[in-house]
């Protein structure tokens, strides 16, 4: 008997609503600081840099928010997204166990950033705003927003981090066929970027301080230009949820349920996507699935970071949010997963790990390659290196399921294609790909990078 490999939607099917984890998650929200007063933030200070309709989503509660239909008639374009069982994957590892993925890398730009810059660029079109800021790490998101802009005829200048931008020059040239301007940061267009170049012209910059970049022109542009991020906050992970909403009924479909949902982390957005519906069926249903984030060992804000207040951004300019944080000014190593090098944590995710509702793990960069490898091999698809991480976590999950002689029924999200990493495969292929280690000096000393805030903020 054959078994079936795609799980398909139709165009009825995309999600007409966003699922907010905030009505349902057993913790409050934390405040969010003003970076200068360190007292919570007014909605004078978030205006200057975002339009309202995202500031409402950000602090609502609302269970479910509409869909505006306009971003329904993009979402055509790649959603309904496939999930899609790697038969050939279980096969290639003998394991009982199904393993499942969603795959977020048919949207143009190849991620499942496209599902938020969408609504972003939208809800900013709404206010009125012509021209947006943003940064970009490996330039996904970058990508994303630029095609989103376009269609929504508005401005884009993107702060690329500088190693992407010349390690990765073919996603900077795709980001200018939708007509943005893109800066390698840091780069002499900011305040910011001026006295970090005056300090150290070689610096490789980070996505710290792009933000810081991006934000800063944002701030200072006398309400011309809102500000865009592609992770980390509350309407961000709001808008990902059409992936695990999807997935839910797809499942369905199979005729399955998960064990396991896994997702690698950067700022969390991809994984909370796939996941917050799956935890709204654990805490409301019944469920009892896992949830399982991933992230690279060299950057481990998860697993060996600590939870506190900290600066969104290097230049202390973003808002100080609490969550699970290396530090401000942490530098990653360049690992190829350049989406993944963040500092914190999505400030919704990071409180609901530390209610142990989420679990995580961290994995270094030659085992990522190696499961990014047998992945393509099998699958025929060249994963990006950021989802790997959760491709190495399902493989593992299935050799667990095989050790210990039990069906586990595994989903992860593959958040998007590899084809502009393919000098990173190179140089798994020809054995030249470093390994990083846990970066235990910083990890020692975070503490002492955070803000000093008054510990009694109400919360
Ligand atoms: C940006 C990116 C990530 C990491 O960001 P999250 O907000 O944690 O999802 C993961 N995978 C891909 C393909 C990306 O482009």
């Amino acid at each position: 008997m054959s078994t079936n490999t795609r799980f398909m939607l139709s165009e009825n099917d995309i999600p007409k609503y966003f699922y907010n984890i905030a009505a349902d998650s057993p913790i409050g929200p934390t405040p969010v600081l003003h970076p200068q007063t360190k007292e919570p933030v007014t909605p004078d200070f978030l205006s200057a840099i975002f339009p309202m309709p995202i500031i409402e989503q950000e602090i609502s509660s609302d269970r479910y928010i509409e869909i505006p239909e306009e971003v329904r008639e993009i979402y055509k374009l790649w959603r309904p997204t496939p999930l899609i069982r790697a038969l050939r994957l279980e096969k290639a590892l003998n394991t009982p166990a199904h393993i499942y993925f969603k795959y977020e890398g048919v949207s143009p730009s190849g991620s499942h950033k496209s599902n938020t810059a969408v609504a972003q660029a939208y809800y900013n079109k709404i206010a009125g705003i012509k021209a947006i800021t943003t940064e970009t790490g490996a330039g996904q998101w970058g990508s994303a927003l630029s095609m989103a802009c376009k269609f929504f005829d508005m401005q884009l200048e993107v702060y690329m981090v500088k190693v992407s931008y010349e390690q990765k020059p073919a996603r900077r040239y795709l980001m200018e066929t939708f007509g943005s301007k893109v800066f390698a940061s840091p780069s002499m267009q900011t305040h910011t970027g001026r006295t970090i170049l005056a300090q150290d012209p070689e610096n490789q910059g980070s996505l710290g301080i792009a933000i810081s970049e991006a934000v800063e022109i944002a701030a200072l542009s006398n309400g011309s230009k809102k500000y865009s991020l592609g992770s980390v906050l509350n309407h961000v992970l709001l808008h990902q949820t059409v992936i695990g909403e999807e997935a839910l009924k797809q499942m369905d479909l199979a005729d399955e349920y998960p064990d396991v949902v896994i997702g690698c982390v950067g700022g969390g957005s991809n994984f909370s996507g796939i996941a917050f519906p799956f935890l709204r069926e654990n805490l409301k249903n019944g469920q009892r699935t896992r949830l399982l984030a991933v992230e690279p060992i060299s950057t481990p804000s998860l697993t060996r970071g600590v939870y506190d207040f900290d600066f969104g951004d290097t230049a202390k300019m973003a808002p100080i949010v609490k969550m699970h944080t290396l530090g401000h000014d942490f530098m990653p190593p360049a690992i190829h997963a350049g989406g993944l090098r963040y500092h914190g944590m999505a400030p919704q995710l990071s409180a609901l790990y530390d209610a142990e509702l989420i679990e995580a793990i961290a994995i270094g960069q030659i085992e990522v390659f190696e499961a990014a490898s047998l992945f393509a091999q099998t699958e025929g698809i060249i994963p990006a290196p950021e989802s790997s991480h959760a491709i190495h976590a399902a493989i593992n999950e299935a050799n667990e399921a095989k050790e210990q002689g039990e069906k586990r029924v595994i989903l992860f999200n593959l958040s998007g294609h590899g084809h502009f990493d393919l000098s990173a495969y190179h140089a798994f292929n020809s054995g030249k790909l470093e390994n990083y280690d846990y970066p235990e000096e910083a990890i020692k000393n975070i503490k002492e990078h955070l803000p000093e805030i008054n510990n009694n903020q109400p919360v």
